[in-house]
């Protein structure tokens, strides 16, 4: 909250992710770059199918599609548009819960934040 709403050119997404494995941490590399759209990455089948399971698990704003050219297969993750959608409205809903709370008195003062 602090940070406030999203900066249009902020791609980062820093959700966790409980698996450590190597290829995980290339995804984190990737998912928390805010310059960073999209990711074009050989994998062998195995460890395609584990990355495409984590970032379904995750319910992360990213697509991963298999490209089926060279050996081994692409992988190509791209952040969606879906990562400024949602941070709006989470944005939007804290600032609604904050006004709320202000308007009914239990807050004293205005955070600073605003
Ligand atoms: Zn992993």
């Amino acid at each position: 909250m602090q940070k406030g709403s999203r900066q249009t050119d902020d791609w980062s997404i820093m959700d966790k992710n409980r698996c450590s494995c190597n290829d995980c941490q290339d995804l984190k590399v990737f998912l928390q770059a805010r310059n960073l759209q999209q990711k074009t990455w050989p994998l062998n089948k195995q460890r395609r199918m584990h990355i495409h399971q984590t970032i379904e698990a995750m319910h992360l704003p990213v697509t991963h599609e298999t490209q089926r050219t060279g050996s081994p297969h692409k992988l190509i993750l791209k952040k969606t548009r879906q990562l400024f959608i949602e941070d709006k409205k989470r944005y939007k809903a804290i600032s609604k819960a904050i006004k709320q709370l202000s308007d009914s008195g239990l807050l004293t003062k205005e955070p600073s934040v605003f």
